[in-house]
């Protein structure tokens, strides 16, 4: 039978604030443990936690961001459930009144399907601590209980089920972080923890009427280290339960582990559903209403998102809507862009603005990604490199081909693209009469190719220039070669 998924998401994101949700201990990251704790953050009988008013202001902020309407009222509910690694027996989060509902994400088309937008609905943003962690010792058949992250504040982002593929559960990942990036609430490091993701998903009949409520039985996947382990976990799902249902067989409501490294998800325990929790309202932490006038000025001080960035980059710089998405999707990179169009000469920045794009979403994307950093500040290329290397090519000094070489050994060396070039002693052939020289070669070389181009072969005049590029090894001005082999074929 065919089947659609039904996937929804829900990311938990740390928030960089200096002290905790309820107490006053740092949020440093790898402290020894047992370090940053106090009797709030431990669960002493007796303590009374205060919400840290950063945590709300961010909250509000990630909310608004996302398009979503503020509770009028905060509320928060304490959570029931027993684990090591949370003493007080209950999380401090939030429950039926979340404190941001009903936004929305436009996930941009990707290169390969353009103009295929869409937009993915959340459902609720939420406050709430985070657990402690537990370091587990099997040899010695124990675990230790590290609560340094006890009390580290969180939102959680939960999307509706609005996602059909594993490729929209990593587009919509990608959009997601990157408008919490511009948003800077958190670093948003998957390795570190600051962004968790779990994912959701069931099967339903292909022919199932969209409108109505998804009728599978729902599987949790957790232990998701990365976006493309998101993707991975997914695609297996779809799989296993679709064998599962032609085979007659009855899925379980319940929580599967994904295995990274055999590539497949485990079952884990069944399900809980939000009445085992026996979520009851916080009595430590009374109900307050929320001034309309503070949501106003964190409305007013959001940054410009990546829609409307990328907008302005196809206004401004006169991009096409693909490298203006694809430029702005991170905001270092939208940074690094802006840094270099600011370093470009005064009155001939058209052609450059595009050029520029095309290095940083070509050969720099590829160069991050065989090098496996995270953003462009972690290639060491300063944005004063880039200008310097397109404008090598603009003023003819080094050929396109040419500076693909001086890019990978600039940034080998971290010398600027001039020094290399002087190091190397790297310039392209303008001088015309050399050029003639290699030209007159070349014709003597492939007389064919020549009397085809005098038959009125115009395409033979490019093999011709591919051989004199190859005869200069790439050093001569592709323009000029091409000028002076007509010339010469011409006057023949
Ligand atoms: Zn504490």
């Amino acid at each position: 039978m065919e089947y659609r998924p039904v996937i929804g998401l829900e990311v938990h994101l740390q928030l960089k604030t200096a002290s905790k949700i309820f107490c006053g201990c740092s949020t440093l990251f790898g402290a020894s443990p047992n370090s940053q704790v106090c009797p709030v953050c431990l669960g002493l009988p007796g303590v009374l936690p205060v919400l840290n008013r950063q945590v709300f202001l961010y909250g509000v902020r990630v909310a608004l961001g996302l398009q979503c309407k503020i509770q009028p009222t905060i509320v928060f509910h304490r959570k029931n459930y027993f684990y090591p690694d949370l003493p007080k027996g209950y999380q401090i989060s939030q429950y039926d009144l979340p404190l941001g509902t009903g936004g929305h994400v436009v996930v941009p088309g990707t290169a390969a399907a353009p103009g295929t937008d869409f937009k993915v609905r959340i459902h609720r943003v939420h406050m709430e601590e985070d657990a402690g962690k537990l370091v587990h010792r099997p040899e010695e058949g124990y675990s230790l209980v590290d609560l340094n992250r006890a009390g580290v504040p969180l939102l959680e982002i939960v999307s509706e089920p609005d996602l059909e593929s594993p490729e929209q559960a990593h587009e919509y990942l990608k959009t997601l972080k990157g408008i919490l990036e511009y948003l800077e609430v958190s670093d948003c490091d998957m390795e570190k923890g600051s962004l968790r993701c779990d994912a959701n998903i069931s099967l339903s009949p292909a022919s199932a009427d969209r409108t109505a409520p998804p009728t599978g039985t729902k599987v949790e996947i957790k232990n998701l280290n990365s976006f493309k382990a998101v993707a991975r976990s997914l695609a297996y799902e779809i799989k296993r339960q679709g064998r599962a249902l032609d085979a007659g067989e009855k899925l379980m409501q319940e929580t599967r582990l994904w295995d990274d490294v055999q590539g497949m998800t485990q079952g884990m325990r069944s399900k809980e559903f939000a009445h085992d929790y026996r979520y009851f309202p916080e009595p430590d932490l009374v109900p307050f209403a929320v001034p309309s006038e503070e949501i106003d000025r964190v409305g007013k001080g959001l940054p410009e998102l990546p829609r409307q960035r990328a907008q302005r980059f196809v206004d401004q710089y006169k991009l096409p809507t693909a490298d203006a998405v694809a430029l702005t999707s991170s905001r270092s990179t939208a940074d690094y862009y802006e840094a270099c169009i600011r370093l470009l000469p005064k009155g001939k920045e058209a052609s450059p603005c595009k050029a520029v794009a095309n290095w940083l979403l070509g050969d720099l994307a590829r160069e991050m990604n065989e090098r496996n950093v995270d953003g462009i500040e972690g290639l060491k290329f300063p944005p004063g490199h880039l200008v310097e290397l397109v404008d090598l090519i603009d003023s003819g000094k080094i050929s396109g081909k040419m500076a693909k070489e001086v890019l990978t050994e600039a940034l080998q060396s971290g010398q600027s693209p001039a020094a290399v070039v002087q190091a190397k002693g790297l310039s392209q052939v303008t001088d015309r009469e050399s050029i003639r020289a290699a030209a007159r070669k070349v014709l003597e070389e492939q007389p064919q190719a020549a009397a085809d181009y005098k038959q009125g072969k115009g395409q033979s005049l490019m093999f011709l220039v591919g051989q004199l590029m190859r005869k200069t090894k790439g050093a001569a001005n592709p323009g000029l070669a091409q000028e002076v082999l007509r010339e010469l074929l011409e006057n023949r």
